[in-house]
């Protein structure tokens, strides 16, 4: 049978450097609060981005195994549905008190698995830590409706839980995602199977050491791995109520339309391309500042990054201003110290956004500040990408039209406000947008006419606090964005309604014929 081992004894001190693991440990299975040794034929080698060492091999899980977890979580969702309420909140109290108290040991699983900065992959683990810290709230949220609809006539509503859930992850925020899902699924009375990026899976393994120690029980949370075949699993699956997805449009639009397909509820938050409008009257310090961090922070790898700016007017003498911030970044590993951003995930994505680069070259834009070939000195073998910024982009170029998801800003030009907004409106994608201006009145413009979901005002990335939701919209998010991710929705998404209408008459019934029509209690 396959080696288990308890959650407890796989606590490690965690990494503060790039160096060579020498005997990288195989990445398991959770299963039944458990971690399992995968019998996987087929593994996903995982490397480190600043160095490309081996970190770890990440199994194709099983049909065998994610049968197990599928019928794990089904089996503790009966009684962990009937658990109350307050017993879920001080489950939900202690995952995050772990939460704080590994915080640190997350981040540096982050830092050595995806790249980003030990100080940002700290702000990866705390906007997943604010959701959870917000679902231990439950107890004033989960309240259903009660009306009199006539005499000795009442209806109440109940949210109650799904059933087995699933996430579906991507890399770039590899503990702020699965905590998109974990806390609400939970603490709603759902059990969840999680398959994390193949990509760096450690964070969440790290999480689901902690799901045991806060007190959940074997099956509540379980987590799977692989690529493709896991998901078709989770899409096929009919124990399986809802899917979450976070991740690019090509998978998401797939997920999205095989989940609905065999009736499932799905929340997928897909691409984007972020826009700033960039107006003369604005703040130019700020504007440049934050523009400067937003779009090259995490390497551009947010899906909220700014990764375009419609420079209005006389800004687009200002590019070079911004050039001039980007110069200044440090690009580093991320345990160093000082380092702004990394490397980007992979060889190939290093690859892919090189030639988004080149294209933009051939079709004519200008490359005011060109990242490629840039190597920090200690770290040769890394995934290297420079902070590039591209000015005089037009729309029909294809770094204007595809998602770059690197260290590249692209810069068009405009007339006009209306001009810029006609532009980002004109765009697939409706993730989030930015303008930077001292006028109210133009911001308000803004704000009523862009079609962006999420919207910042002199603020470079407005991805919403927990007690609001991730609202993209457009090409952005699958099915119309009916069900975003944490806030109220979130909790929608993870419950349904059941409503009991009850008839207690203080009298006893003296007629004798049924009545056959429609009861309408009018
Ligand atoms: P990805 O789509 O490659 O992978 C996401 C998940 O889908 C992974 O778990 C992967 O195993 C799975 N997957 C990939 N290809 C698949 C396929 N063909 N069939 C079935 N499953 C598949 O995305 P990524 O590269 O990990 O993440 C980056 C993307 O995610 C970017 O496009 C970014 O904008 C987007 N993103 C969006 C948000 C948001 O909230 N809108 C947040 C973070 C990331």
């Amino acid at each position: 049978s396959p080696a288990t081992t308890t959650a407890a004894s796989t606590a490690t001190s965690y990494p503060t450097t790039h160096e060579r693991i020498q005997s990288p440990a195989d990445t398991q299975n959770f299963l039944d609060n458990k971690f399992v040794a995968s019998q996987a034929t087929q593994w996903i080698d995982l490397h480190d981005p600043a160095t490309n060492n081996l970190v770890t091999r990440v199994p194709q899980s099983t049909d065998a195994e994610l049968r197990a977890a599928v019928d794990s979580a089904q089996r503790a969702f009966k009684p962990w549905k009937e658990t109350s309420l307050l017993h879920r909140q001080q489950v939900m109290f202690k995952f995050v008190a772990l939460i704080r108290e590994n915080w640190d040991r997350l981040a540096a699983s982050i830092t050595l698995e995806q790249g980003k900065t030990f100080a940002d992959a700290k702000g990866d683990v705390l906007r997943g830590l604010q959701v959870a810290e917000t679902a231990c709230g439950i107890t004033t949220q989960l309240t259903g409706e009660v009306l009199e609809v006539s005499k000795d006539m009442e209806t109440r509503s109940y949210r109650e839980p799904l059933g087995v859930t699933a996430a579906i992850c991507p890399f770039n925020f590899p503990a702020m995602i699965p905590l998109w899902s974990i806390p609400l699924a939970t603490v709603t009375g759902n059990t969840i199977v999680i398959k994390p990026s193949e990509r760096d899976p450690g964070a969440m393994m790290i999480l689901a050491e902690l799901c045991e120690k806060a007190g959940f029980p074997p099956g509540v949370v379980n987590v799977v791995h692989g690529a493709a075949k896991t998901v078709d699993f989770i899409l096929d699956e009919p124990l399986i109520k809802a899917v979450s997805f976070v991740g690019s449009n090509k998978a998401g639009e797939y997920i999205y339309s095989r989940a609905s397909a065999n009736g499932k509820r799905v929340q997928a938050n897909l691409g984007a391309k972020n826009h700033a409008a960039v107006l003369p009257d604005c703040n130019k310090n700020h504007a440049l500042n934050a523009i400067a961090g937003a779009a090259f922070g995490a390497a551009g790898q947010r899906c909220m990054a700014l990764s375009t700016c419609v420079m209005v007017g006389e800004t687009k003498e200002w590019v070079g201003e911004i050039a001039d911030r980007a110069k200044q970044l440090s690009v580093n590993g991320g345990f160093e110290d000082g380092a702004d951003l990394g490397p980007v995930i992979s060889p190939q994505a290093k690859q892919r956004i090189e030639d988004l680069i080149a294209s933009a070259e051939e079709e004519g834009a200008t490359i005011v500040l060109d990242g490629r070939g840039y190597k920090p000195d200690k770290y040769p073998a890394g995934n290297w990408v420079g902070p590039t910024l591209i000015a005089n982009v037009k729309p029909h170029m294809r770094c204007y039209k595809e998602e770059i998801f690197g260290p590249v800003l692209v810069c068009l030009n405009a007339d006009t406000v209306d001009e810029a907004i006609d532009m980002i409106n004109a765009n697939e994608y409706g993730n989030g947008t930015a303008i930077f201006t001292r006028s109210g009145a133009t911001a308000g413009r803004f704000q009523r006419e862009v079609e962006a979901g999420q919207v910042g005002i002199n603020v470079p990335i407005p991805v919403p606090l927990p007690m609001f939701s991730f609202t993209g919209n457009k090409k952005s998010v699958a099915g119309g964005g009916a069900n975003t991710f944490y806030g109220k929705p979130g909790l929608n998404f993870y419950t349904q309604t059941k409503t009991v209408t009850s008839l207690w008459r203080s009298e006893d019934a003296v007629a004798t014929k049924a009545k056959v029509n429609m009861p309408t209690q009018s």
